[in-house]
C-alpha cells in the first residue's frame, strides 16, 4: 500500500505524516477540571496504546490543569478549541502540545489569525479541523450548501491563513458523518494539499456501528495511502477508540500491534465452544503489544488450515483439539477442556 507524501511535523515527541507510521489517537471523555478522572483516562488510553490524546477546553480557565496533566503524564496532549480564540492563545501559553482549532465556530478570519502568530511564537503545532456540521459562514453563503468541496475551500483558505503569518506546522481534518463525503473531502483536499492529514468519521456512532462505520471510511482512505494519524469517534469509553483503530490498521497491514485473533463463526459441527473460548480469549490478550496471529477453529474442515498459518493455532475434533505453533504440530490428542487453558498459556510463553 503506497502511502501519500506528506510533510512531517511534531507534536511532543510524536512524528506525523512524512512517512512515519499512523498514529493512534483518542479524546478524553471527563471532565477536564476532575484531575483525578482526567489522569486516570489518560494512564488508561497510554497504556492501551494511544498516542495522542486530545483534551476538550471549553473555558479559557480550563487551561490551568495543562501544566498538572503535562507533569504528570508523558503524552502529547492537544486542547480542543471551539468558539473562543482566547482559549487556543490561553492553551498555547500554558505549554499545550498543539491545539485543534474549529476555523467554523471561531468564524472570523481575524481572530484565526492571532491564534496562528501565537502558536507561531510558542511553536505550537495546529490542527485545522473542518467539520461539515460547523462550516464558516463565509463558505457557506458562497457555496450555499456544507458539502466536502466547501470543507476543502475552508481548510485551504486556512492554511494560507497560517502559511502567511509564517507557521506551517499544521495538520488538517474534514470531517462529516457520512462516509461518502469524508471520503471525497479528503481525496480531494489531498490532491491540493500535502499537509498531513488527521482522519476520522465523526460521531460515527455507538462502539459497534460506529467501529464499523469508521472502519469502512478509514479503510478506504488509508487504503488509498490517505491518513497520518487517525481517530475513530466512538460514543462510549475511549479505549474502544484506540482498540477499534489498532485494528483497523493492523488489518491492513500499516500498523502491527496485538493480537489478532482468526476464529471461525462456529456451525453444525462444531463439537465446542467456540464463542466462549474466543470472548475469554479476547479479554486475556487484551493488553497484549506484540503482534501474533492466534487461530482458533470449531473443526477438521478449515481448522487444520487455518491453524496451521498463523503463529499459535488451535483446530478442534470431535473431542480432542490439535495445537499448532508457526505451522507444527506442536501437541496432539489435547481434551476439549483443556484446550482453552492450553493455549492461553501458549500465548504468554511466546509474548513473555
Ligand atoms: S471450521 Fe468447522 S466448525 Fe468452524 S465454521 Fe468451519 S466448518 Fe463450521
Amino acid at each position: 500500500m503506497k502511502r501519500r507524501k506528506t510533510k512531517k511535523i511534531k507534536v511532543g515527541n510524536v512524528f506525523i505524516g512524512g512517512g512515519s507510521p499512523i498514529v493512534v489517537q483518542s479524546m478524553l471523555k471527563t471532565d477536564p477540571e476532575n484531575l483525578q478522572l482526567t489522569l486516570n483516562q489518560l494512564k488508561e488510553l497510554k497504556n492501551a496504546g494511544c498516542e495522542l490524546v486530545r483534551i476538550a477546553l471549553p473555558y479559557e480557565d480550563t487551561c490551568k490543569v495543562i501544566p498538572f496533566l503535562k507533569k504528570e503524564i508523558d503524552i502529547p496532549i492537544i486542547g480542543d478549541i471551539h468558539f473562543n480564540h482566547k482559549i487556543a492563545i490561553e492553551a498555547m501559553k500554558r505549554g499545550i502540545d498543539a491545539i485543534r482549532i474549529n476555523p467554523g465556530t471561531i468564524n472570523d478570519a481575524r481572530k484565526v489569525k492571532e491564534v496562528a502568530q501565537i502558536a507561531r511564537d510558542t511553536k505550537t503545532p495546529v490542527r485545522i479541523g473542518i467539520n461539515i456540521g460547523s462550516i464558516e459562514k463565509r463558505v457557506l453563503k458562497k457555496n450555499g450548501k456544507p458539502d466536502a468541496n466547501s470543507m476543502v475551500e475552508s481548510a485551504l483558505y486556512y492554511t494560507k491563513l497560517f502559511e502567511d503569518v509564517g507557521w506551517t506546522e499544521l495538520k488538517v481534518s474534514l470531517k462529516a458523518s457520512d462516509i461518502v463525503q469524508t471520503v471525497d473531502a479528503y481525496r480531494k483536499f489531498s490532491k491540493k494539499s500535502d499537509y498531513p492529514l488527521h482522519i476520522g468519521i465523526t460521531e460515527a456512532g455507538p462502539i459497534f456501528s460506529g467501529s464499523i462505520k469508521s472502519s469502512i471510511g478509514l479503510g478506504i482512505l488509508l487504503y488509498e495511502g490517505i491518513g497520518d494519524t487517525i481517530r475513530v469517534s466512538l460514543t462510549g469509553n475511549p479505549l474502544y477508540e484506540v482498540i477499534a483503530a489498532y485494528h483497523i490498521l493492523r488489518d491492513l497491514g500499516l500498523r502491527k500491534r496485538g493480537v489478532n485473533i482468526i476464529s471461525c463463526p462456529t456451525c453444525g459441527r462444531c463439537k465446542v465452544n467456540i464463542t466462549e473460548i474466543v470472548t475469554e480469549l479476547e479479554k486475556e490478550i487484551s493488553n497484549i503489544e506484540q503482534y501474533l496471529d492466534v487461530a482458533v477453529m470449531g473443526c477438521e474442515v478449515n481448522g487444520p488450515g487455518e491453524a496451521k498459518e498463523a503463529d499459535i493455532g488451535i483446530a478442534f475434533g470431535a473431542n480432542k483439539a490439535v495445537l499448532f505453533y508457526k505451522g507444527k504440530v506442536v501437541k496432539k490428542g489435547i481434551p476439549k477442556e483443556m484446550a482453552k487453558d492450553l493455549l492461553k498459556e501458549e500465548i504468554h510463553n511466546i509474548v513473555s
